[in-house]
């Protein structure tokens, strides 16, 4: 018996743009590859404008799997037959950061549980406490495409900075630290800082 190769038994059958949703959970379906920035038109709107011209060749690297568990809705309702697909992303996209002003790879990495219903209607009626488990409406011709965009768009911070900024932009630098400009106004230097004055009225108490 030779040894099966998932990727290249699943290979065959999954189309990212096109597949069926509901026959890829039922047997299972386990699948990685990589994705093209370019693909993903929404992550290029994205990409800061100064990226390198590399940015659209950046690759994610997926990895769905569906499943089917037979599980109650909720605690007390009868068991039924549930479809999961597990959806793992992991690249980067090339944003500004807000601190310096400098554009740099923002890490992805994202790992999400969905629930694949039947249809909108089903979907609706799921109830939405459970913060680790998302809801999709499956179809037979998914676009895994779209699902893997949105998990990337939604891991994109709301404010992008470095970790640690490489440097601090001069814009942000000039004025802003105690080096006294040598044509500075007389009056200027005599009115007390709102900062000392603060400092006498503490100690006072
Ligand atoms: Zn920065």
């Amino acid at each position: 018996m030779s040894q099966p190769t998932q990727s290249a038994a699943s290979a065959v059958a999954f189309d990212l743009r096109e597949t069926d949703l509901f026959a890829f959970c039922r047997k299972g379906g386990n699948v990685t590859g990589e994705v093209v920035t370019r693909d993903l038109p929404r992550i290029l709107a994205e990409t800061a404008e100064d990226a390198p011209a590399s940015a659209p060749e950046e690759t994610f690297r997926y990895m769905l799997a569906g499943f089917v568990r037979e599980e109650a809705v909720e605690p007390g309702e009868p068991v039924s037959k549930r479809m999961f697909l597990d959806v793992t992303v992991n690249g980067r996209v090339w944003l500004d950061c807000q601190r310096c002003l400098q554009v740099y790879p923002e890490p992805i990495a994202t790992k999400m549980r969905f629930e694949v219903m039947m249809s909108e209607e089903a979907a609706d009626e799921a109830p939405m406490d459970d913060d680790e488990l998302d809801v999709i409406v499956g179809s037979k011709k998914f676009s895994a495409l779209d699902l893997i965009e949105d998990e990337v768009l939604l891991a994109l911070p709301s404010a992008p900075k470095h970790a640690v900024c490489p440097a601090v932009h001069e814009s942000l630098v000039t004025g802003t630290d105690g080096e006294v400009e040598p044509e500075a106004p007389p009056e200027e230097e005599k009115r007390p800082s709102p900062f000392a004055a603060l400092a006498s009225l503490k100690t006072k108490h």
